[in-house]
């Protein structure tokens, strides 16, 4: 059986010292903005290269809570991508904030710039590029779009943990940036958590009071905010994990790479392309397949080989969306793709034979399939 995701191997390796770090959490009974956040924070920031970075209970909340705490208010626009996952756009929601989607690069499946600028209106406020499936969306041309039109930019670094873009980390290009450590991501938790960076000082200061009820001094509220904290147990486990990022990160790029030279020489699979100036952190092996892709996701299962589809349907035809009465035919890329794409297993500890079994069973499928 080939998972998609093998979170056990990962803790079996390192079981001693997570054990030990939650272990401490237990003893020294802090559970809630203790010690553990305030290292993750300051680790976190550094190897990110920002200057802060803070806490939260989840990615979503770290895309909602960033939109707070860079001014977003309610019927404030905010464009994002159509073929991300539902949580960037539920995080608008949160905010009190329109979606607004645009299409996506055919080729590198990021957020497609030429398209940004025909969505600006005069009530846009903020674009959350989303650093899909581990690559850096375009950010030189989305910064410069956004000061030219004066919008705050907010990076969806959740499946890019690690990533570069110009030889800088995904989550030091935008005015702040929210991360997942949601347990599938490149650096998982072992339950929900998230995070934000950001290098500018007044931001950084919103979040501390929108993520513990408005307040930085106990019982004084001098704004409104929530509970949206990342807890002691979660970030004592990071703080082992983030050793290892780096690591991992290697690993999914061997593997990549691998799946690469395994299937490029055969044309009926599009492997996925590298955008410019970006590194690969491989959250997901992300490849378009011949013929219907749910009849090889399917035989792939009756193999033993567990694939993913990220995501089966575009946001704009989410039921959730109908009040924003866009319709089939807006967003042709994204549509085309969500028919084609398949997330082939990938972990940073799969095997050499693992990934070799997965292409030999995915080619003649691939190639009976095109016939
Ligand atoms: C995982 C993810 C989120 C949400 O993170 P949660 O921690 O699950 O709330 C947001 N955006 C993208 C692109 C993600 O992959």
């Amino acid at each position: 059986m080939i998972p998609l995701v093998d979170l056990k191997i990962q803790y079996e390796h390192h079981k001693d010292e997570l054990r030990k770090a939650i272990e401490n959490v237990l003893s020294s009974s802090s559970f809630i903005l203790g010690k553990q956040v305030s290292t993750f924070e300051k680790n976190f920031a550094e190897f990110i290269g920002s200057v802060y970075a803070v806490g939260v209970a989840s990615g979503t909340d770290a895309i909602h809570l960033a939109l707070r705490a860079t001014g977003i208010s309610p019927g404030d626009e905010v464009i994002t991508a159509v073929n991300t996952f539902f949580a960037t756009s539920a995080a608008i929601e949160l905010a009190g904030g329109r979606p607004v989607f645009v299409d996506c690069d055919p080729k590198t499946y990021l957020i497609d710039v030429n398209t940004i600028k025909k969505a600006i209106t005069s009530k846009t406020k903020a674009i959350i590029p989303v650093h899909l499936y581990g690559q850096v969306a375009p950010m030189d041309t989305i910064n410069a779009i956004a000061e030219k039109h004066n919008l705050i930019v907010i990076e969806d670094a959740c499946q890019a943990h690690g990533a570069q873009y110009k030889n800088r980390r995904a989550g030091s290009w935008g005015k702040a940036a929210a991360f997942s450590f949601y347990p599938g991501k490149n650096l998982g938790a072992f339950g929900d958590g998230g995070g934000v960076t950001t290098a500018d000082e007044t931001v950084y200061q919103n979040l501390l009071g929108l993520r513990n009820y408005g307040s930085t001094k106990k019982y004084y509220h001098p704004t409104f905010g929530m509970n949206s904290r990342l807890d002691e147990i979660q970030a004592a486990i990071l703080n082992v994990k983030l050793r290892f990022l780096e690591e991992w990160n290697k690993a999914r790029i061997r593997a990549a790479e691998r799946y690469r030279r395994n299937l490029e020489s055969n044309p009926s699979i599009t492997l996925p392309a590298k955008a410019d100036h970006s590194t690969h952190v491989y959250h997901l092996f992300v490849i378009q397949v011949p013929g219907s892709r749910d009849l090889i996701i399917e035989k792939m299962a009756e193999k033993g080989i567990y694939c993913g589809i990220h995501y089966p349907i575009p946001l704009h035809l989410q039921k959730a969306y109908a009040y924003l009465e866009y319709k089939e035919g807006d967003f042709p890329h994204a549509e085309s793709l969500t028919k084609k794409i398949i997330s082939l297993p990938l972990f940073p500890e799969i095997t050499d034979d693992q990934i070799d079994s997965v292409c030999e069973i995915l080619t003649r499928l691939c190639t009976e399939g095109s016939e």
